[in-house]
């Protein structure tokens, strides 16, 4: 007797994370998942620690003191945020209330994969923009708009591209599409762009659009699951619905609440992982290697072919170094390698110098 499943889900593939494993004996430098180079906030972990003395009552399901210091830093009504479980149970939260059975979304190309997953989960259906150098073109996703379409999902700054679009072009996308079409626009990245001063944050007052953002990349918290997002009230009024309201546990709200409050640590994390980012990509550009400018703590690296990206990262894992292939993006030509330590992106850049003279001499 065979126990059958909804045939939506019976068709769908489970959702790929990367292959972590390296050699047994080798010391294993993971630079698959666009984890934070840098611990998190001390303040954080202090709060994390008294918090879960308190463990045996529930979590605030309204968030109250993480909405507030979100709020006070950012300067958003916190009536407008909601937070999740990472950003992906909010993204999760968005296809089941705003995709269904006849219902299209649309994204750019190279879009986040999570996405797809969560369009599928819906019963809806995805239509791709193509992407110009790797980067969000706004003409493209307009032209891809369908009468079906009710979701546009926009990563800015792009994961795996790493490349951002400015608001100018993000507004443009906006006054572009019919009122009835929700914008999703994921800043999981946001941080290492909030320097370009182009804040999203007042856009969902336009009723149809939300703002992503989590602390599992600049605030190194992506164990414990905490996203947020800025959110139209009707929109929020009706994800609440959906969402699990204790999926948020009582010592990741501690910890995020006090990550947000020592903005000097995540600037310094900010800073630090940039500026390691720009001199491994500069490093990788000397060696031939076609590398967009990264917004993110990641680059992309663009080998000749996927042969050659494949045997890239079959050598750097025999050395213990997993980069991420990118092969579910449709990129089999490119490897994503997660900013991590300087001794880790010193290892990864002669690893790989190292590949390049063999590919040469054989
Ligand atoms: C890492 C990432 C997320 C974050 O997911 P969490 O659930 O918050 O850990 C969301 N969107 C993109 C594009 C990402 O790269």
């Amino acid at each position: 007797m065979t126990i059958t499943p909804n045939p939506g889900i019976a068709a769908m593939a489970p959702y790929t994370l990367p292959d972590l494993s390296v050699p047994p004996g080798r010391r294993a430098v993971l630079l698959a998942q666009n984890e934070s180079a840098l611990p998190p906030s001390p303040a954080a972990l202090a709060a994390a620690q008294s918090a879960l003395a308190d463990s045996r009552f529930y979590a605030d399901s309204e968030w109250r003191n993480l909405r507030a210091a979100i709020a006070e830093v950012h300067g958003i009504d916190p009536g407008h945020l909601l937070c999740g479980a990472g950003s992906m149970e909010l993204i999760q939260m968005l296809g089941l209330g705003y995709l269904g059975p006849g219902g299209r979304a649309l994204s750019p190309a190279f879009g986040y994969l999570y996405f797809r997953t969560v369009v599928q989960l819906a019963g809806a259906a995805l239509d791709l923009a193509p992407e110009t150098d790797l980067t969000v073109n706004v003409d493209a996703l307009l032209a891809g708009l369908r009468p079906e379409t009710r979701v546009v999902f926009v990563a800015n700054p792009g994961n795996p591209t790493g490349t951002r679009i400015a608001r100018a072009e993000l507004l443009r996308l906006r006054d572009g599409l019919p009122d009835r079409v929700l914008l999703i626009i994921d800043e999981a990245y946001g941080e290492f762009a909030d320097a370009a001063g182009e804040s999203m944050f007042d856009f969902p007052a336009r009723g149809n659009t939300v703002v992503l953002r989590t602390f599992s990349k600049v605030y190194g918290l992506a164990g414990l699951r905490v996203g947020w997002g800025v959110f139209p009230p009707a929109v929020a009024a009706e994800l609440r619905k959906i969402q699990n309201p204790g999926s948020v546990s009582a010592v990741s709200l501690a910890a995020a609440a006090a990550a947000m409050r020592d903005q000097p640590y995540m600037r310094r994390v900010r800073d630090e992982t940039a500026a390691r980012r720009d001199r491994f990509a500069a490093a990788m550009r000397q060696l031939g290697f076609t590398v967009p400018h990264s917004h993110t703590n990641f680059v992309l690296i663009r080998f000749a072919s996927a042969k050659a990206a494949t045997g890239a990262a079959d050598a750097l894992r025999a050395g213990g170094i997993v980069l991420r292939p990118m092969g579910g993006y449709e990129l089999p030509d490119c490897l994503r390698a997660t900013i991590g330590s300087e001794d880790d992106m010193a290892h990864v850049r002669d690893a790989i110098a190292e590949w390049v003279d063999r590919e040469r001499t054989a």
